[in-house]
């Protein structure tokens, strides 16, 4: 990774934190953001910018940032996400703001800032979709039309975009994380629902962050200089079938 300049959206915890530690490990220059002050545990070269990526404002200060304090942005890694569990019927209009906010126009927002330079001077862009873009879960409507938002996004920009820029996004099943703990946390049993859902991944486990932030950096590096376009789904086998 020596030699890319990082952004990476929703490095406070979770899949965009492994995903932080793992690019600054390889020897990226990096930059994460979030709604709430720098984290603690960020390592003290990681810059930081306490930003919404659904303002568009807030977008183009996280870019502008990276490229004043590390150089132009090479390498975009939309994760910063957020889950609403409802039905179409039981979503309100605050639901479809703050999924959309986030979800849609936060990928849309950085990937807009990003691709002058990139255009320019070349780069990747990894976006974090996610199965239930492709296989709906139950209650979560709007959730699962956001990532499928994010699927066509990112072929749209490897068609539109190359050979300057490869983008490319990877889908992640189950990972243990605070947002897979709200998921379960909406079924009648939450015990039992981890349960039934760990009997479907034939890997006999569910994922960890760093399992997501090893596809990025091989997406992120040259090995991967032939895939652009693509959904790269990384669930255990949850959705190869039973
Ligand atoms: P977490 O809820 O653990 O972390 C989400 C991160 O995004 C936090 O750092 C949060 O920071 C940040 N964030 C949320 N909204 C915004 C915003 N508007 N502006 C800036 N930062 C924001 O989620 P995960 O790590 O589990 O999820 C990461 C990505 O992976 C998401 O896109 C999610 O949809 C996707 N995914 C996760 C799966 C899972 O099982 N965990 C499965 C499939 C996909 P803060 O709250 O401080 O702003």
């Amino acid at each position: 990774m020596t030699g890319h300049v990082a952004v990476v959206t929703g490095g406070s915890r979770g899949i965009g934190r492994a995903v932080v530690e793992r690019l600054h490990a390889d020897g990226a220059r990096v930059l994460t953001c979030g709604r709430g002050p720098r984290p603690d545990h960020l390592p003290a070269d990681v810059a930081w910018v306490q930003a919404d990526v659904a303002d568009p404002a807030d977008a183009a200060r996280i870019v502008a940032t990276a490229s004043a304090e590390l150089g132009p942005v090479s390498l975009l890694v939309n994760n910063a996400g957020v889950l609403v569990t409802s039905t179409v019927e039981d979503s309100t209009d605050d639901d479809w703001d703050r999924l959309v906010g986030t979800n849609c126009r936060g990928v849309f927002n950085l990937c807009r800032a990003v691709l002058p330079d990139m255009t320019e001077h070349g780069g990747v862009i990894v976006n974090i979709g996610s199965i239930s873009g492709v296989v709906a879960d139950a209650s979560s409507a709007l959730y699962n039309a956001s990532k499928a938002f994010v699927h066509a996004l990112t072929r749209s920009i490897a068609v539109d975009h190359g050979p300057r820029v490869r983008c490319n996004a990877v889908l992640p099943g189950w990972i243990e994380t605070d947002m897979a703990d709200e998921g379960f946390a909406i079924a009648d049993d939450p015990v039992a629902a981890r349960h039934d859902a760990l009997a479907r991944h034939p890997v006999g486990r569910f994922g960890t962050p760093g399992d997501i932030a090893n596809i990025v950096a091989w997406l992120a590096s040259d090995e991967a200089s032939f895939a652009t376009g693509q959904l790269f789904t990384v669930d255990g086998g949850l959705t190869a079938g039973s």
